[in-house]
C-alpha cells in the first residue's frame, strides 16, 4: 500500500516536476486510461489492457538486473572499496496511473526494485541523481541533502525540427525524418568521445519522437552544474529560431570541432537529408531555405526557375516527381540537383562581388543552411542540472507502447523507429513461447520467468546494452575501485609510519 508520506511526496513531486518541465503534460495516454477502466467484455474486444501488459513487462521483460547493475557502478560488489550506500542514494521517480509522480524512490538491491516494479507497475520510470543521503530520508538531512553525481545527459526531441521536416510534425516520427536524429547522434557522439574523452556513452530511443544520451564515465557523472552548462554551450550552435530562421552561434572562422561537424553534416546533407526530406522539391520548403541567402536577386531568380521546373530539373518538381525520377533509375534526386545548382549560383555570384567580405558572407550562407538544417538541436535545460529527471532506458512509452531501446551510434543510420518492439508485441511473443509445443521445458520456463526477454525481439537490444555498454563500464568501475582501495591502503601505511615515528 502507498503510505501517506508517499502520497504527499507524490503530490509535491508533481508540482516540482511541472515547475521543472514547464507546462508539458505528462505522457499518460487518456485512451490507455479509458481502456484500463473498461469492463472486461470490452477489454476482450480491444485486447489486453495497458496495465496488464505493463505487469507482464515488469515481471518478464524489463532487464531490471542489468539496469540496476549499471546504476551501481560496481558498488553492488563485495569489493573492499565498494560504497554500500551508493544504490540507496540514487533517486528513481515513478509515474503511476492518473499522472501521479512518486519521486525520491531508492533501492538497496535489484530484487527490491523488481518487487516494487511488479507492485507499482509504473507507466514510466525516470532516473535522477545520486544524493548525499538516501532520498527517502531527505527531510532528516535538510540542507545537507544534495545531489552529488549524475550521468551527463542529452535530450534531442524531433519537435525541435518541426519547421524543417516535410513529412510530419509534433509526435510524428518516421524513417524519412530519422536522418535528422541520426546525424545528431553522429556529431555529438564524435564530440563527446574526441573532445571530452568520454567512453561510456549510451544512446537510447525515447519511444516516440526523440533520443536520449547518457554519458556514464565517472568524470562526466561528477561534473558540477555550471560545467554541464558549459559543455552543452560548447555542443550547441543553434541559439533559437526567429521568423522561421535558426540563429547560429557560428562566426566566419570555425572552431575545429565545427569543421569536423561540418564534414559529417555535409555528407548527411547530400546523402540523406536532401533526398529523403525532399527539402528543395516544393515552394513552401525551398522558399524557407532560400531565406538564408543574403542576396535577394539570387533568391528570386532560383525560386522563379524552380517554380517553372528549371533547367535539367524534373518539371513541376514535387515528391512524386522525385519518386518517379528515382524509379526511372535517376540516382540523383530533385532536391540534390537543386542544391548543386544553388551552390554553383552562390559561388558564381560571390566571385562577381567586388568586396571580399561580402563574397565570404554570401558563401558562408551555404554553411549556415547546412548547420541550421542538420546540426543537432539540443534541449539544453535537460543537460544543465544534475537533478533533472530523465526517462530510463527500457521504459515503455505510454503513448506508443514502444520500448526505449538502445541505439548503436555506429549504426544510427540503419535504425528505424518503426521497427522498435512494442510491449503488446513482446507480451504476445512470450505467450507464444510458453504455448509453443515444440519449445523445450527450459525455454517455456524461461518465457514464464524474469528473463522472459530471451528469445524475444527485445533480446538483441539487451544483449547490445550488456556487451557494448555494461561490460566495458563494469571493467572501468572495477579499475576505479581498485585504485581507490590502493589509495586507501597507501594512506593507512603513511598513517602507520607516522605513528611509528
Ligand atoms: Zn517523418
Amino acid at each position: 500500500m502507498e503510505t501517506a508520506t508517499e502520497r504527499q511526496d507524490a503530490k509535491r513531486a508533481k508540482t516540482e516536476h511541472q515547475a521543472a518541465e514547464g507546462a508539458e503534460p505528462m505522457a499518460v495516454d487518456d485512451a490507455v486510461q479509458q481502456k484500463d477502466a473498461a469492463p472486461p467484455e470490452q477489454q476482450q474486444q480491444t485486447g489486453p489492457s495497458m496495465r496488464f501488459l505493463m505487469t507482464q513487462y515488469y515481471k518478464k521483460l524489463f532487464p531490471v538486473q542489468q539496469m540496476f547493475k549499471w546504476l551501481c557502478y560496481g558498488n553492488d560488489s563485495s569489493h573492499a572499496a565498494a560504497d554500500g550506500s551508493f544504490s540507496s542514494r540514487r533517486e528513481l521517480c515513478f509515474t503511476l496511473e492518473g499522472d501521479i509522480f512518486v519521486r525520491y524512490q531508492s533501492y538497496k538491491s535489484w530484487t527490491d526494485l523488481a518487487t516494487d516494479l511488479a507492485r507499482k507497475v509504473p507507466s514510466k520510470i525516470d532516473i535522477g541523481p545520486v544524493y548525499t543521503h538516501d532520498p527517502r530520508q531527505r527531510a532528516k538531512y535538510a540542507k545537507d541533502f544534495k545531489p552529488v553525481q549524475r550521468e551527463l545527459v542529452i535530450d534531442i526531441d524531433m519537435t525541435d525540427y518541426d519547421e524543417l521536416r516535410t513529412c510530419g510534425s509534433g509526435g510524428h516520427i518516421c524513417s524519412r525524418c530519422w536522418p535528422f536524429i541520426a546525424v545528431a547522434i553522429q556529431v555529438l557522439d564524435t564530440a563527446l568521445r574526441e573532445d571530452f574523452g568520454f567512453q561510456h556513452i549510451l544512446w537510447v530511443y525515447s519511444g516516440r519522437r526523440g533520443v536520449h544520451c547518457w554519458v556514464a564515465d565517472e568524470g562526466a557523472r561528477l561534473l558540477a552544474d555550471d560545467v554541464r552548462a558549459s559543455v552543452v554551450g560548447y555542443l550547441s550552435v543553434i541559439r533559437g529560431v526567429e521568423g522561421g530562421m535558426a540563429k547560429l552561434g557560428m562566426g566566419m572562422v570555425k572552431h575545429p570541432a565545427l569543421e569536423r561537424a561540418e564534414r559529417l553534416l555535409r555528407s548527411a546533407w547530400r546523402q540523406h537529408l536532401l533526398p529523403e526530406q525532399c527539402l528543395l522539391d516544393e515552394p513552401q520548403h525551398y522558399n524557407a531555405l532560400l531565406q538564408y541567402i543574403p542576396d535577394e536577386e539570387l533568391r528570386s531568380s532560383l525560386a522563379a526557375k524552380w517554380a517553372k521546373g528549371g533547367q535539367g530539373i524534373v518539371p513541376g518538381g514535387n515528391r512524386r516527381a522525385s519518386a518517379a525520377a528515382a524509379a526511372a533509375g535517376d540516382s540523383v534526386s530533385l532536391s540534390v540537383r537543386r542544391w548543386d545548382e544553388l551552390e554553383k549560383a552562390v559561388k558564381e555570384q560571390a566571385s562577381r562581388l567586388p568586396s571580399g567580405k561580402a563574397a565570404k558572407a554570401l558563401e558562408k550562407s551555404l554553411d549556415d543552411i547546412i548547420f541550421a538544417y542538420s546540426y543537432p538541436r539540443l534541449d539544453v535545460e535537460v543537460t544543465k542540472k544534475m537533478n533533472h529527471l530523465l526517462k530510463a532506458p527500457f521504459c515503455v512509452h505510454p503513448k506508443t507502447g514502444k520500448v526505449c531501446v538502445p541505439i548503436d551510434p555506429e549504426a544510427a543510420w540503419d535504425f528505424d523507429p518503426d521497427d522498435v518492439p512494442t510491449v503488446q508485441q513482446l507480451v504476445q511473443e512470450i505467450n507464444e513461447q510458453q504455448q509453443d509445443a515444440g519449445a523445450s521445458p527450459q525455454q517455456q520456463q524461461q518465457a514464464a520467468g524474469a528473463e522472459g526477454w530471451r528469445g524475444t525481439s527485445l533480446e538483441p537490444y539487451i544483449a547490445a546494452f550488456a556487451s557494448s555498454f555494461l561490460s566495458p563500464l563494469a571493467a572501468s568501475s572495477k579499475a576505479a575501485l581498485n585504485e581507490r582501495a590502493q589509495a586507501a591502503a597507501a594512506e593507512q601505511r603513511t598513517q602507520r609510519a607516522d605513528v611509528s615515528w
